[in-house]
């Protein structure tokens, strides 16, 4: 090998594709995978980017879907696990599900079949040795425990997640701030703060009263075995919280206390629901205190009953389970280094997207980050306009770290979604505003366009136009 490799650790949806993307640069790759010395308790298979749950990479509508523009942007960067996906599709209506088997079989095959691709059957069982200078740790959710408590003890017991209490995220243009109204509580305004961040909904004991009893009837998901971690105090699911008495959650995070609503500032709410600014762009807002084991439909449903929430476009629902991931925001820089220890990146879920696609996207990246620092050319990092670009910024330094609740950590995974692009008016159709669905489709279609040009530019290819020529 004229030059040194760039070790990538697992070979899951992201470590495959970063292998990929240096080796078809000219840089050779060792791709380290322990399976199948040593399983884990999802994947079945020894084969390389196994899917180990649904067989879907989700919408493929590149116009109006931020995974789908995502997935656009993957075919443009020459993505391995897309043109896999592409060539074992199935039917599934708008979305790109594929054969999982034949999907997993074609990226092991291409991969094995690379000249620049060596890869080793075994365990990396701690931080990379000092001799690989340039290193993609890509060992997902489930990373196995040894690797799993280096990576604490470099970082930090606090950076380091073992499960994920989510609570969902709310677009904000989709709340009712006609019912609800911006307060901090007791008008606190804190080291970050202005006294008014965040949304309030309030409820009057009618609508608390069913509401807990809706939590309380709802449909939840069983854990499964693997996934048998305990709860801890601090992120109890709030249908949980709810069992423990009808008042518990009045006294917790839907507590009234220190608010006055602003469209009836008379009348004390009985109960409210708090969201909080979950992105610097301030596009979306969390819901405080909501994680849940709520099935995904029934959290649409009772949420929904939440007034000001009626409309509620959710981001992201709730949810609870085991993940590995790591404090990205604090770690890693905005090329997904280490930034205690150059040359080491982070790459896929345990960076903290969430998703098959995600995972495949930062793998992406971070293989081309550690080609270019291999080959001394300039890092370039994707626009933020772009579904690349905005993703990689969520996870390095668009969310917003909580000052009220000081040591909580509030990074929390996120699929892609069009929260974390930057805002586009939506475009006037013959000079006139555009309202409802016919204004939201629009924006979209703004943001798919703007993001794909931006991409093209990015990745250095004609422009639809000259491409067409
Ligand atoms: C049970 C479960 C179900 C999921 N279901 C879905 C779903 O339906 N849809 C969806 O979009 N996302 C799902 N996800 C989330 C996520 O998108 C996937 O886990 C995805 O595979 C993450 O990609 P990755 O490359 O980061 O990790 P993985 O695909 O898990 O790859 C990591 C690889 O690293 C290897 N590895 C781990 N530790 C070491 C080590 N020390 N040395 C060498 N190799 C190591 C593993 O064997 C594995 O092959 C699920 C996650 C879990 C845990």
């Amino acid at each position: 090998m004229s030059k040194n490799p760039v070790h990538v650790i697992g070979g899951g949806l992201a470590g495959s594709e970063a292998a990929w993307q240096i080796a078809e640069a000219g840089v050779p790759v060792v791709l380290h995978e322990m399976r199948p010395v040593r399983g884990t308790d999802a994947h079945k298979t020894d084969g390389l980017a196994e899917l180990v749950c649904s067989n879907s990479f989700r919408s493929d509508d590149a116009a109006a879907n931020a995974v789908g523009l995502l997935h656009a942007e993957m075919r443009l960067a020459g993505s391995l696990i897309m043109s896999a996906g592409d060539a074992n599709q199935v039917p599934a209506g708008g979305a790109l599900a594929v054969d999982r088997d034949g999907f997993s079989d074609a990226v092991t095959a291409k991969i094995e079949a690379h000249p620049l691709i060596t890869i080793q059957r075994e365990e990396v069982p701690g931080l990379p040795p000092a001799e690989w200078d340039q290193a993609i740790i890509a060992t997902g959710p489930l990373t196995a425990p040894s690797l799993a408590q280096s990576i604490a003890e470099a970082t930090g017991a606090d950076a380091l997640a073992f499960f994920d209490a989510i609570a969902p995220i709310v677009h904000f243009d989709t709340i009712d701030m006609n019912i609800c109204w911006f307060q901090s509580r007791y008008d606190k305004v804190g080291p970050g703060g202005t006294g008014k961040d965040y949304i309030n909904c309030p409820m009057d004991k009618d609508q608390y009263f069913a509401f807990v009893t809706a939590l309380l009837e709802g449909q939840k998901t069983e854990f499964k075995e693997w996934e048998g971690t305990p709860y801890f105090d601090g992120c109890l699911p709030i249908e949980v919280m709810a069992e423990r008495g009808v008042e518990t959650l009045r006294y917790g995070p839907m507590k009234p206390m220190g608010l006055t609503n602003v469209h009836n500032p008379s009348v004390k709410a009985y109960a409210v629901v708090q969201l909080r600014q979950d992105n610097a762009l301030g596009t979306l807002y969390n819901m405080v205190g909501f994680q849940t084991k709520l099935k995904h439909a029934e959290q649409v449903r009772i949420f929904r009953t939440i007034p000001g929430l009626e409309n509620a476009d959710f981001a992201r629902l709730g949810g609870l389970h085991r993940n590995t991931y790591i404090n990205s925001p604090t770690l890693l820089d905005p090329s997904l280094q280490l930034k205690s220890r150059p040359g080491l990146r982070f790459a896929g879920q345990i960076t903290g997207c969430e998703g098959y696609v995600e995972s495949a996207a930062i793998g992406l990246l971070a293989g081309r980050f550690a080609t270019a620092e291999r080959l001394g050319q300039a890092l370039s990092l994707p626009p933020s306009t772009t579904a690349f670009g905005a993703l990689l910024n969520h996870i390095t330094g668009g969310h917003i770290v909580s000052d009220d609740e000081p040591g909580k950590r509030s990074f929390q995974p996120m699929n892609v979604n069009f929260g974390l692009f930057p805002p586009v008016e939506a475009p006037k159709v013959e000079g006139k505003r555009l309202r409802g669905k016919d204004k939201t489709v629009a924006k979209r279609h703004a943001i798919t366009s703007r993001a794909l040009a931006d991409c093209r530019v990015w990745l250095g290819l004609p422009t639809r136009a000259e491409a067409a020529e």
